[in-house]
């Protein structure tokens, strides 16, 4: 069961600062294990603080030359690194596998969705216009520029290895800004195999940079070190919230994609087999750790028990097992705490009455496997309509009429995806209006694209990624009045 890639080289159990593949001068490293196996698949650096400086120096100054060049420049060093990855994306979708579990088909698609951010942006890039104001006075003019906004740091989660630092770095280094990317431990070589492709792709050294090592250590130099301009950050609302509080300090740009709660509302009049294949894709991908999974299945009254026993059809098809293996659709979780909160999650909706349609348990299989389950007659009061599970575990709860399903899907403090099924267009209008959320998919469970904004409101963060207004979080406005005219 060892990792066999075409180009081993992609593997690298190093870190890269400026123009090196590092070490930390500790010695220390990370071991990162297979999901599935639990396996020990490799090592990385574990960098101290003081090296993470270097590495937002070594940002710091690569930054002239590259903002330096032309829009057009940066570009083709783009297009070659999307090309890049395309043309290794077995081998990147390998990696991924071995450190991440999602199936392998999976993987190769977060390849595709990752490269994706790299070649929109390399053309977004070049149409990073400023604008020419109408003067308020005689004899002057007002010039409207966009600058790069200077150092970004990227701390990414472990859930999409590869698509979370394309999303981010892709828009900083096509604005013109260089960076210091930071992978979740679990899942640093996606994020190092990039960094090897960039290389090659013929991006400046220090452009590109990966360090791997504590977070609690390493979120602190990037999110208060002056040099750092600009945070982006995916991942949970608790560290999210310790990042901008410590971004406070010197007053940094930031971008903040947290967590979800996700509704999934199925209204009388949608389509059953239409919303029975959207919530399959939106809840039981990635093994139901995305941050836009439906998180809570509202089902009014009429169609409830139709639904469920559909639903129940397609979650028994389900093949679980290593991502590795053909035919596998759902991965193990991540760790044993993921398998945890899933148990627990059940545990406490069942305890209040909650019914187990299918699954409900550990898989046999073992280790970080678990059986794609369903819970019906869940009580709005159960933990899980509080927060996320992230795992493969539907809860269907009910509901009356149209205003009682958008009161429970807004009852959350978050707001990042939210999706229902309807046909009527009035419905459609009213409810996709009335929910608290960033991203709507009507008839629709999958909604992740390099081409539309991506991001939530209320406590699941600030700021849009991806689309023409991904680019915006990585510029500056400058505002010159010329006067003697
Ligand atoms: P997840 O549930 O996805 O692991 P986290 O918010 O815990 O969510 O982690 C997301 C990313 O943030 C990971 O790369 C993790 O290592 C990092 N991280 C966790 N704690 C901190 C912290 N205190 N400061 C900076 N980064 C952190």
């Amino acid at each position: 069961s060892k990792l066999v890639l075409k180009d081993p080289d992609l593997f690298r159990q190093a870190n890269r600062v400026g123009a090196e593949w590092v070490q930390a001068a500790s010695g220390k490293t990370i071991a990162v294990k297979n999901p599935a196996t639990g396996e020990v698949i490799g090592h990385v650096p574990s960098l101290s603080r003081e090296e993470v400086r270097q590495a937002i120096e070594a940002a710091q100054a690569a930054q002239p030359a590259w903002r330096g060049l032309l829009a057009k420049e940066r570009a083709a060093i783009l297009r070659r690194l999307f090309n890049l990855m395309m043309e290794n994306a077995d081998d990147l979708a390998a990696i991924m596998t071995a450190e991440q579990g999602k199936p392998l088909t999976e993987s190769k698609g977060e390849i595709a969705y990752a490269a994706s951010f790299i070649e929109w942006f390399a053309e977004e890039g070049k149409r990073v216009y400023g604008d020419m104001i109408p003067t308020f006075k005689q004899g002057s003019r007002i010039l409207v520029m966009k600058e790069p906004i200077g150092v970004f740091a990227a701390i990414t989660p472990w859930n999409f290895p590869a698509a979370m630092i394309t999303r981010k770095a892709g828009p900083g280094w096509a604005a013109g800004c260089t960076g210091v990317i930071r992978p979740a431990s679990q899942t640093p070589f996606s994020a190092l195999a990039i960094a090897v492709l960039a290389e090659r792709a013929g991006m400046p050294a220090g452009v590109c940079n990966v360090v791997t090592g504590s977070a609690k250590e390493q979120g602190e130099e990037l999110s208060t070190n002056p040099m750092v301009r600009k945070l982006s950050f995916t991942g949970s609302t608790e560290v999210g919230r310790t990042l901008l509080a410590q971004c406070a300090g010197t007053i940094k740009k930031t971008s903040m994609e947290l967590g979800g709660n996700a509704a999934f509302l199925v209204f009388d009049d949608a389509d059953l087999d239409a919303a029975v294949t959207g919530a399959m894709a939106s809840k039981f991908r990635n093994t139901g750790q995305t941050c836009v999974c439906a998180n809570r299945i509202f089902v009014q009254d009429g169609v409830y028990d139709a639904f469920a026993e559909k639903l129940k059809k397609a979650v028994e098809a389900l093949k679980v097992g290593n991502g590795m293996e053909q035919g596998v659709t759902q991965g193990p979780l991540i760790n044993a705490d993921a398998v945890a909160k899933v148990e627990e999650h059940i545990a406490d909706a069942t305890a209040a009455g909650a019914k187990v349609l299918t699954g409900g348990k550990r898989h046999a299989l073992g280790g970080n496997f678990f059986e794609p389950t369903i819970l019906t007659d869940v009580p709005v009061t159960a933990k899980v309509l509080k927060e996320e599970t992230f795992g493969p575990m539907a809860p269907l709860i009910r509901f009356k009429d149209e205003a009682e399903g958008i009161r429970l899907a807004n009852d959350t403090e978050f707001g990042l995806a939210a999706y229902f099924y309807a046909r009527d267009v009035g419905r459609i209008f009213r409810v996709a209006e009335a929910l608290e959320s960033g991203i709507i998919g009507i008839n629709e469970g999958i909604i992740s694209t390099e081409v539309a904004p991506f991001g939530g409101v209320k406590e699941s963060g600030l700021g849009r990624e991806g689309s023409k207004y991904g680019i915006e979080d990585y510029l500056e406005i400058k505002y010159c009045l010329i006067g003697g005219v």
